[in-house]
C-alpha cells in the first residue's frame, strides 16, 4: 500500500493530473478541495459569517459530507444531495478559501481525509497533503506554473472568453494570497516534495513524469 501527496495552487494542474494516474494505476483518488468547497458551498446557501465562531461550530454539526470514491473520480455529497458539479464555480472556490482559515474546518475535514485513506492506496490532492494530512506519503509532489497560464487554464476549464481573464487573474493571485499566508497548515512546498513546473507542460507529459518518480520511488 502507498499513498502519493500532490500540492500546489489553484490551476497548477493537480486534479486533472492525479485524477489520470490515479486511473492508470487502480489506486483511488481522494479531492481535498472539494471538502472545502463543500463546507463554502453550506456557508453561502445558509448566510454563514466566516467570522462568526460559533455559527461555524453549528454548521460543522449540520454539515453531513458523503464521499463515494472510484479510481480517478469522486463523488461528493452534502446533507445527501450530490452536489459534485455546483461545487465547481469561482464564487464557491473563493468561499471555500476563506472557510479554509478556520481551524475547526480543517480539523474535522483532515479527520475525514486522513480516515479515506486508511487501507488503501491513495493519491491526494490539495493544499496542505504533503506538510499535513499525509507526512509520510511514499511520493510527494509541489505542482507550480504561472499565474499567465493557470489564468488560462482555469478559463478554459470554466468556459470563460478571454475577456474574463483578467478578472480571473486577479481571483488566482488573491486566492494564492489566501492560501499562502494563512495562519494553519498554509500552502507551503513539503520539503521532502519534488517541485514540478508546469507551466510550458503538456498533461501527459506531467502524467509521465509523475508516473516515472512513484516508478523509482515506490519499486
Ligand atoms: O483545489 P481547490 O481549488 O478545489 O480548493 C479550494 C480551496 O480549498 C483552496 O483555495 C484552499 O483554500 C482550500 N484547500 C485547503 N486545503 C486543501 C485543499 C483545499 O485549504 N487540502
Amino acid at each position: 500500500m502507498y499513498s502519493i501527496a500532490i500540492d500546489g495552487p489553484a490551476g497548477s494542474g493537480k486534479s486533472t493530473v492525479a485524477k489520470q494516474i490515479a486511473k492508470k494505476l487502480g489506486i483511488l483518488y481522494i479531492d481535498t478541495g472539494a471538502m472545502y468547497r463543500t463546507v463554502g458551498l453550506y456557508c453561502l446557501e445558509n448566510n454563514i459569517d466566516f467570522k462568526d465562531e460559533k455559527q461555524i461550530d453549528t454548521m460543522l454539526q449540520k454539515i453531513d459530507m458523503k464521499i463515494e470514491l472510484l479510481e480517478g473520480k469522486q463523488e461528493i455529497y452534502l446533507n445527501g444531495k450530490n452536489v459534485t458539479q455546483k461545487i465547481r464555480t469561482q464564487e464557491v472556490g473563493k468561499a471555500a478559501s476563506d472557510v479554509a482559515v478556520i481551524f475547526s474546518v480543517r480539523k474535522k475535514l483532515v479527520q475525514i481525509q486522513r480516515n479515506l485513506a486508511q487501507g488503501h492506496s491513495v493519491i491526494m490532492d490539495g493544499r496542505d497533503i504533503g506538510t499535513n494530512v499525509l507526512p509520510n506519503a511514499s511520493v510527494k509532489i509541489y505542482l507550480d506554473a504561472s499565474v499567465e497560464e493557470r489564468t488560462k487554464r482555469r478559463c478554459k476549464e470554466l468556459n470563460l472568453s478571454s475577456c474574463q481573464a483578467e478578472r480571473i487573474k486577479l481571483e488566482i493571485i488573491e486566492r494564492d494570497k489566501n492560501d499562502k499566508n494563512r495562519k494553519y497548515n498554509p500552502l507551503k512546498k513539503a520539503e521532502d516534495a519534488i517541485l514540478l513546473d508546469t507551466s510550458s507542460m503538456e498533461i501527459e507529459q506531467v502524467v509521465n513524469k509523475i508516473l516515472e518518480i512513484i516508478k523509482i520511488k515506490i519499486q
